[in-house]
């Protein structure tokens, strides 16, 4: 007996067309008109689209940071993720000081166990590089993690220097490991910040000003440079602005092997947004902060040039009540991140797709389909073909949603999306050819997700 999701138009990254969906096993084994045969599970499509399940290469659960942890466990942001059509994430692992990777992954393997209802991976931050931690990225592959992170920005907390920078790039390299940087000059970033701070500019708003775009394309740049000269990969996380995307552009053209993605927030809101009455615009505190009205168009442009070929969310979700309120006095100590795991879809087809940026085609490339080959995952997910894990979102593209926090699924009191209203969403998700999510009720076990062992890049 197979599963059989009939009668939909199927769409991937190179094109639409009508056809069945057989799933045996969770895996798609085959696709055509009319495939059901007597004693097959149907679920109807008709009248749908169906997508490849989203990927999301950037989130942070269960993350301590900033003296709190992220309002989302494994099991909220996972809900919150297929609601929004998403199937698959890869969630930042970050190193203890002192610990060696090994622990730490033992450490998020222990907060996600029991509780994931769609697949996840980790990417592993390197933020204490000892030598005999940089000795163990050789063998992160072993343990299925195929990418580490470091962090440019953050000073005295996540940042690393030139030197870890060049020997984790190298060592990277070596093993068949993707580097990905957060990229924003960190030191001169500490000096603007404590600068604002005693001429008492405390507001958030002032989070955005001592962040400006010349340090993310320094940075940018600097890792760049680094990698080409070791002919290591390289993948820019959550670029935000035009002089870093120039440095991606000059670099791709020469040939480098730098891919760059970016996060949802920054096509829909500006730095003008954290500048609220009251304490509210703290609520879009993230870094790289929000940029330019400028900024979003040459975006656009570059997701659909190819320039950048992932747009993830960086959801990393602090409660505004109990939370954000941490910096009130002080701009510096409001937890940085925003949510965005549930909404990015939509939100991406409406702006993006009826938006008329790109295709529902560049829509599933961006989403899925280059998330999945840039991480490890090609061959297993991102698509819709045989021999692919059957993860898939059947959309009613008509069907209408107003956005908002009152209805969203994940632990965080508000949406940056809140009021906004998209036609078309996910109606069933499907992870390994089990429902998840059916006409907006959660159907799996809390478990029922599972750990993914990445290939090498
Ligand atoms: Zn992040």
């Amino acid at each position: 007996m197979s599963l059989i999701i009939s009668g939909g138009t199927v769409v991937t990254a190179d094109g639409r067309f009508q056809a069945d969906v057989r799933v045996d096993g969770g895996k798609i084994t085959a696709l055509g008109l009319d495939l059901a045969q007597s004693g097959d599970k149907i679920i109807d499509a008709s009248g749908k689209y169906v997508l490849p399940g989203g990927i999301d290469v950037h989130t942070h659960l269960s993350m301590p940071s900033m003296g709190t942890v992220t309002c989302d466990d494994y099991y909220t942001g996972q809900v919150a993720a297929a609601m929004g059509g998403t199937t698959t994430h890869l969630d930042f692992c970050i190193q203890p000081k002192g610990s060696s990777l090994r622990a730490a992954l033992d450490i998020w393997h222990g907060r996600a166990k029991g509780q994931a209802v769609i697949d996840y991976g980790f990417h592993v931050a390197v933020t204490d590089p000892l030598p005999e931690v940089l000795d163990e990225i050789a063998g992160l592959p072993d343990q299925g993690v195929t990418s580490i992170k470091l962090f440019l920005a953050y000073k005295d907390t996540l940042q690393v220097d030139d030197t870890a920078v060049f020997r984790c790039l190298e060592r990277a390299r070596d093993a068949g490991v993707l580097t990905l940087v957060h990229a924003e000059n960190g030191d001169a970033i500490e000096i603007l910040m404590a600068e604002a701070v005693a001429r008492g500019e405390t507001a958030p708003k002032y989070h955005a000003l001592t962040r400006p775009p010349e340090l993310e394309a320094e940075a940018t740049g600097r890792a760049i440079a680094l990698a080409e000269v070791l002919g290591a990969p390289l993948y820019i996380v959550h670029l935000s602005c035009r002089p870093a995307l120039a440095r991606v552009r000059e670099a791709q053209a020469r040939g480098a092997r730098v891919t760059a993605e970016t996060c949802t927030q920054y096509f829909f809101f500006t730095k003008d947004d954290l500048d609220c009455l009251g304490f509210e615009g703290a609520k879009w505190v993230c870094s790289p902060p929000l940029r330019e009205k400028e900024d979003q168009a040459a975006l656009w442009a570059a997701v659909g040039d190819g320039t950048l070929s992932v747009i993830s969310t960086d959801h990393c979700p602090f409660r505004f009540d109990t939370q954000k309120t941490l910096g009130r006095d002080n701009f510096t100590l409001i937890p940085n991140g925003v949510p965005g795991i549930e909404e990015r879809l939509m939100v991406l087809h409406q702006a993006g797709v009826r938006g008329g940026h790109f295709s529902l085609e560049r829509f599933v490339a961006l989403t899925a389909t280059n998330p999945a080959r840039s991480f490890g995952l090609g061959g297993v997910k991102g698509a819709i073909a045989p021999g692919y894990d059957a993860d898939l979102a059947l959309w009613d593209l008509e069907r209408p949603h107003t956005i908002t926090a009152k209805t969203n699924h994940g632990a965080v009191d508000y949406s940056l999306y809140e009021g906004m209203e998209v036609r078309g969403m996910p109606v069933t998700v499907l992870v390994r050819g089990q429902t998840v999510i059916d006409q907006g009720r959660l159907i799996t076990e809390r478990g029922s997700g599972q750990f993914l062992h990445r290939q090498r890049i």
